[in-house]
């Protein structure tokens, strides 16, 4: 019996702690021509879910879709940066102001960036490669096809 107890307490531990339990992968994206980098978090961690991540060109910048997964006293979902959202904000987050097909990709989801509300059109996961072997992707600030990602960050 103890050692059941001692088995369900320490499972409680592990899902408890998300420093041990990670969910989410994440990407390091370095341009070999600008030297731009970024890191981009995918999926669903503990406490967040990613809808989408991309690049904006009226913001300049990389930008993502996220939200919490979980609610806290006030009702409101709890992000892992802190951030908290209604359950309204989150259903207009997740909802795409609409598709277009892209012949290497198929129907892509335009998501309106969270800064400035501009359409912008997800980088998908797929498109990164192996580990190993990284697929070369066009760079979103010097258009040369010299940006790669790497997986391997462990986040939430
Ligand atoms: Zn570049
Ligand atoms: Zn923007």
């Amino acid at each position: 019996m103890k050692g059941l107890i001692f088995f369900v307490l320490l499972i409680n531990f592990i899902f408890l702690c998300p420093n041990l339990v990670y969910a989410g992968m994440g990407y390091h994206l370095k341009c070999d021509n600008c030297q731009a980098e970024e890191d981009l978090l995918f999926g669903i961690g503990m406490v967040s879910k990613v809808v989408a991540n991309g690049y904006c060109y009226n913001c300049k910048k990389y930008v993502s879709i996220t939200h919490g997964t979980a609610k806290d006293e006030k009702g409101l979902y709890v992000n892992y940066d802190g951030s908290t959202n209604t359950q309204e904000q989150i259903e207009a987050m997740e909802k795409p102001l609409g598709y277009v097909y892209q012949p290497a990709l198929g129907k892509i989801a335009l998501y309106p960036c969270p800064i400035c509300g501009q359409p912008f059109i997800p980088i998908k996961e797929e498109g990164f490669g192996t580990y190993e072997n990284p697929t070369k992707m066009y760079c979103p600030i010097c258009n040369k096809k010299a940006l790669q990602g790497r997986g391997g960050i462990l986040w939430d």
